[in-house]
């Protein structure tokens, strides 16, 4: 990380834009190489990082998996692609023996058609064994499923969290707090110099009112820069409490604003410990899928004016723009985009691409590392 001169942070020489997208990318940069915040992670365990996953009402910025390495390395059988919830019933329950699927796999809860399917899916895809004895569909488990993933933490990414932008973020999290779906709930923001930090933080902090605004389970990471991965160094200002995801959780729908117009009710209703694992499971296998490297998807490496910012940090830079660029930037409709030359694919490049594929592969070979 350095500075441009005029106090602008830069990676690799390349201002950042000022906006939540190259913070979030740096703060998950962060997390791959020093989570937890802190503290060291036991021997036997390792870390997944993803960006922008959760349940249909809810995203979160930063996810980080705590993982059993062991288990972890035994999930790597069934290959880079997510399971979803349909092939996680039939892998998790297949059995060690041929068996009828019906028989074999417990009452998913909807028509049985949709588990032949699953089935013939999970067998098409080498997950598991599957043979047809008369009109029946008979399967097996190549390999038991592993709870690979002890624990999942949610990040909200949060660079300039002023006290009225807190109030908002109180609510959100409040929410989580009640539903326990993550273990750990944290806000990450820029470091203010406020003060409350840790001792031997240098005296960096956040905006004291942010103590007071967040629920007390919510845990804060003031995050500065630093010449730590991502550019960045990361003081926990307030540590989070454990939720409790294996116990019942409170899934708020509505809540009345208060005063003198608002007097409705709050609604909830209860999410059953058994919902909370399932969708656990869910985003975990998405986040084993994605990662957080997921914008290379969406960027646009094939523009002649692409470049990464710093190998390490891995943010998208422009050099028509001079600068880090957000994904929805750097897309299909932006209007400077230029092709690269096609001379580009063979002069001194190897035969299937020129530096844009190049990229490409780095963001790939550097998602694969972390599923290692
Ligand atoms: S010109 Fe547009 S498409 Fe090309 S790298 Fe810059 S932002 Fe991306």
């Amino acid at each position: 990380m350095t500075d441009a001169g005029d106090g602008a942070p830069t990676v690799g020489g390349w201002p950042l834009p000022d906006r939540e997208f190259p913070f979030e990318l740096r703060v998950c940069r962060w997390a791959e190489a020093c989570w937890p915040p802190g503290e060291t992670l036991p021997d036997d365990r390792t870390v997944v990082v993803a960006r922008q996953l959760g349940i249909r009402d809810r995203r979160w910025d930063t996810l980080v998996l705590e993982c059993d390495r062991a288990k972890f390395a035994q999930r790597a059988v069934f290959g880079e692609r997510a399971l979803d919830s349909d092939l996680l019933h039939v892998v998790r329950h297949a059995p060690a023996d041929w068996a009828w699927y019906r028989d074999a796999l417990p009452d998913p809860g909807y028509p049985w058609q949709y588990v032949r399917e699953a089935v013939h899916q999970a067998a098409d895809r080498g997950l598991i064994e599957k043979r047809k004895r008369g009109n029946r569909i008979e399967l097996r488990r190549r390999w038991r499923y592993p709870e690979w993933v002890e624990r999942v933490v949610a990040i909200e990414n949060k660079p300039d969290l002023d006290a009225s932008a807190a109030r908002a973020l109180a609510d959100q999290l409040e929410r989580d707090v009640a539903l326990g779906l993550a273990d750990e709930v944290w806000v990450a923001t820029r470091a203010t110099g406020d003060g409350n930090g840790d001792a031997g933080d240098g005296g960096r902090g956040v905006e004291p009112s942010l103590l007071e605004r967040l629920p007390v389970e919510a845990g804060i990471l003031a995050v500065h820069e630093g010449d730590g991965p991502g550019g960045l160094a990361v003081d926990p200002v307030w540590h989070p409490r454990s939720l409790a995801v294996d116990r019942p959780g409170t899934r708020i729908l509505d809540r009345p604003v208060g005063g003198d117009h608002d007097h409705s009710a709050a609604r909830f209703e209860y999410a059953d410990p058994a919902w909370k694992a399932a969708k656990r499971r869910e985003i975990s296998e998405r986040a084993y899928e994605r990662g957080w490297r997921g914008y290379r998807d969406h960027v646009r490496t094939d523009c002649r004016q692409f470049r990464l910012a710093d190998p390490g940090a891995t943010l998208p830079a422009c050099a028509a723009k001079g600068r880090c660029v957000t994904a929805r930037e750097c897309s299909g409709s932006c209007p400077e985009f230029e092709p690269e030359p096609p001379a580009w694919r063979t002069q001194g490049w190897p035969i299937d691409g020129g530096p844009g594929a190049g990229a490409m592969r780095l963001l790939a070979r550097q998602r694969d590392r972390q599923r290692e």
